[in-house]
């Protein structure tokens, strides 16, 4: 037998295995019978996707003229039985609609901005709060939603940043799947499962000048290396629906990317569920610069496997005449309605179209609520400590609480909260003077209002009432609306007058324990030099406040750990750890002020830094320190080398040194230090978070496999190149020993 007939036969039978299975598939024949009977113009209408929110005012209309597959942002229960009864009752096919709604982090419930949950490093949790979202939203029928998204971003001017979990791409993948889980359950056909939307595709996490809707630029290996993988992982864990990106990739809007959505997501990877565009993301593309017309820009994204136009008109008003005249074949749009149709098969939306509508709602729950501060408490990064201030002693007789985003309900929730209520949330303030009015005195001011306030008479006000407490609690940030989808900042220091009022609180020589609540990174090195502590918290959701407080008493310890560098300034941007070395590593700094007046061209040893920055960021990733302290012994590898299919493993001893429990979170790190395309400097392969009591010691142990090892290359296949591996497992991506072993091929 041939080579090639060897190599064809495995093939032929893999293929003949996936077609059996399709055939044998219930779902599949349903759909083909449903196919067989529908016109071209209820096709199209499958592929469309309204707006409720009194948008569309003739909706009524639209959904009996079958003109509507899906529906967004509606979310009466009553409103919802009643147009989906229109579809299934007074439509020629009775295809019931599928109801969808941005349940981003929490419906009612709102959990932390999913850049908090993700530096909890606990997909457990992370997974358990998309679950409770799923409970809460589907209770009113909405069966999809627009999460998790699942882009990898270096930038925090992008506003974006706070849907994201951050910049690393296995991260990333991990909290992923943990929120597709949670959306989806274990069958997507139960009452309370939404479908899950990874979003968006793909490469919007790379937009220029961290702008909203910007363009990107992205190698081919570098896609497939940072961006892919979280999307890949998300398919292959079973994804019900994914969304195109609103970016253009190397100058291909991701609306009508052939080649990302139909060679490699459908092709390579063999998703079989909906892409929905982006919010008029099709019609778009005009503006983007890649077609003429309304009738061009459908063909482009019909061509690039986009089931269902969100908002856009683009495929209801020319799809038709598309197929008419032939530029687009009636089996293009089979496809699509095929994945529409599997989607609400799947949903189990053909045998229970409606909303069984509960007297009581399940919103806000007791668990739910205990989940939601669980996950604000492990959200939540202690950045610096000094004098060990926190937790407050219980020596500290009064303490003042300052600052805008100490009793800011709505803020607290952060961006992408549709339906949540601020009028659940518990602040900061409610928190301490609930839990703790009883046991010290409580000052409260909140100084300046609102995060961009600068009026000097709230600074005065706030220093009036500092004077009188042992301890200042500062609660600075930035509001909801500052950050989340087109608020981006090309300045990312703290707004308003907030440092001013740092600085003149400082005066008081009073210890200051400032809390960040935030949409992102903010540059905060100043105020982190003034303050004694210092947690950030992202914006932490309904239970913030009372996290907080568990933290700053001391009832928690902070375990969270950064999922995204922080930059000191916001010219070093983008600044994220796996970065590739230069030829030339930054060492021998002198900074811009300490160089001599006259001094050569030379004289400052031509390595890689900013003069006034330096070469490292404020805070790495993976960083966040605890009430107790950690030690790491030596990593120890089982074997020095390792050949193709083998395994080896790394392991290191943890000790809880210090003396109260903690949990700590061990990051394995690899790095292939020579290859044929340079490699970055550390790669997150895994992590575990555990548990440790005064005095205790856990081994932890990761395996390591090749494919971990391996990388993209220029000809477009992954492999792992022989030589050295370095292994860390370290607190974070900067300190930490590594020890070495070998591939041998
Ligand atoms: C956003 C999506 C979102 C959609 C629907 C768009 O503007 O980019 O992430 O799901 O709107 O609300």
């Amino acid at each position: 037998m041939s080579k090639t007939t060897l190599f064809i036969l495995p093939v032929l039978f893999l293929v003949c295995l996936s077609c059996t299975k399709q055939m044998n598939d219930p779902i599949e024949t349903k759909i083909d019978a449903l196919i067989s009977k529908m016109t071209l113009k209820e096709k199209i209408g499958q592929m469309n996707q309204l707006t409720g929110m009194g948008l569309h005012l003739d909706m009524r209309n639209q959904i009996k003229a079958a003109n509507v597959g899906s529906i967004l942002n509606e979310t009466n229960p009553k409103i919802i039985n009643e147009l989906q009864k229109i579809a299934v009752t007074q439509t020629r096919l009775g295809i019931p609609l599928v109801f969808a709604r941005d349940v981003i982090h929490g419906f009612k419930t709102i959990f932390p901005i999913p850049l908090g949950q993700s530096c909890s490093w606990n997909p457990e949790i992370v997974e358990d709060a998309a679950r409770i979202a799923a409970v809460e939203a589907t209770s009113t029928g909405i069966r999809w939603t627009f999460a998790p998204m699942i882009d990898i971003t270096r930038d925090p001017r992008w506003g974006r940043i706070a849907e994201s979990c951050g910049e690393d791409p296995y991260l990333t993948s991990v909290m992923g799947v943990a929120m597709v889980k949670g959306f989806q359950s274990n069958k997507l056909s139960n009452a309370t499962s939404m479908a899950a939307c990874t979003k968006h595709f793909v490469g919007y996490g790379a937009t220029e000048a961290g702008k909203d809707y910007n363009a990107t630029i992205i190698p081919e290996t570098q896609m497939r290396d940072i961006f892919l993988p979280s999307f890949k992982a998300a398919v292959d864990a079973g994804v019900a629906t994914t969304m195109c990106a609103f970016n253009d990739v190397n100058g291909v809007p991701a609306s009508g990317n052939v080649y990302l959505n139909r060679t490699l997501l459908r092709t390579e990877w063999k998703f079989d569920g909906v892409m929905v565009s982006d919010w008029n993301s099709i019609a778009q593309m005009k503006v983007q610069g890649v077609c003429a017309s309304m009738e061009d820009a459908a063909k482009l994204a019909s061509d690039a496997a986009v089931d269902m136009d969100m908002m856009g008109m683009a495929y209801i008003d020319s799809l038709e005449t598309c197929v008419k005249s032939g530029r687009i074949s009636e089996k293009q749009i089979d496809e699509s309605v095929r994945n529409v149709l599997r989607l609400k098969f799947r949903l189990g939306l053909f045998d229970n179209p409606y909303v069984k509508i509960e007297p009581k709602l399940p919103f806000y729950s007791e668990t739910a609520i205990a989940k939601a501060k669980q996950i604000a408490i492990e959200s939540a990064v202690l950045l610096k400590n000094n004098n060990q201030i926190l937790p407050i002693s219980e020596k500290i007789k009064s303490v003042a609480v300052i600052g805008p985003m100490s009793d800011a309900p709505a803020d607290q929730l952060g961006t992408w909260v549709m339906d949540g209520e601020p009028a659940h949330s518990i602040t900061p303030l409610m928190a301490i003077r609930k839990e703790y009015g009883s046991k010290l005195k409580i000052f409260a001011e909140q100084g300046l209002t609102y995060s961009r306030d600068i009026n000097p008479a709230g600074i005065a006000k706030a220093m009036t009432i500092a004077r009188k407490a042992d301890v200042i609690l500062y609660f600075a940030g930035e509001e909801a609306i500052l950050s989340g989808e087109a608020h981006c900042r090309a300045d990312i220091s703290l707004p308003g007058a907030q440092s001013e009022l740092l600085n003149q609180l400082r005066k008081l020589g009073k210890p200051i324990v400032t809390i960040f609540m935030a949409g992102r990174p903010l540059t905060i090195e100043k105020e982190l030099d003034q303050s004694d502590a210092v947690i950030y918290a992202f914006h932490g959701g309904t239970m913030a406040g009372s996290a907080l407080a568990d933290l700053i008493f001391g009832k928690a310890v902070p375990s969270g750990k950064l999922t995204v560098t922080f930059p000191r300034m916001v010219g070093q941007i983008p600044v994220y750890y796996s970065h590739r070395n230069s030829g030339r590593p930054g060492h021998n700094i002198v900074l811009m002020n300490d160089i001599k007046i006259g001094a050569e061209q030379t004289s400052l040893g031509n390595t890689s830094y900013h003069l006034d920055a330096g070469d490292k960021p404020l805070f790495p990733f993976g960083f966040g320190m605890s009430y107790t302290t950690f030690s790491y012994s030596p990593v120890k590898l089982s074997k020095n080398k390792i050949s193709d299919n083998e395994i080896i493993t790394a392991e290191c001893t943890i000790t809880n040194t210090g003396k109260v429990t903690g949990m700590e979170v061990a990051q394995l790190y690899i790095c292939d230090p020579i290859a044929t395309l340079a490699q970055p400097v550390r790669e997150l392969k895994g992590f575990q978070k555990i548990v440790l009591n005064p005095g205790q010691s856990k081994t932890v142990k990761f395996n390591l496999n090749i494919k971990q090892l391996g990388f993209w290359h220029q000809d477009n296949t992954y492999k792992a190149e022989p030589g050295e591996f370095r292994v860390w497992i370290s607190a974070d991506s900067q300190t930490g020993g590594y020890k070495s072993f070998n591939f041998t091929d």
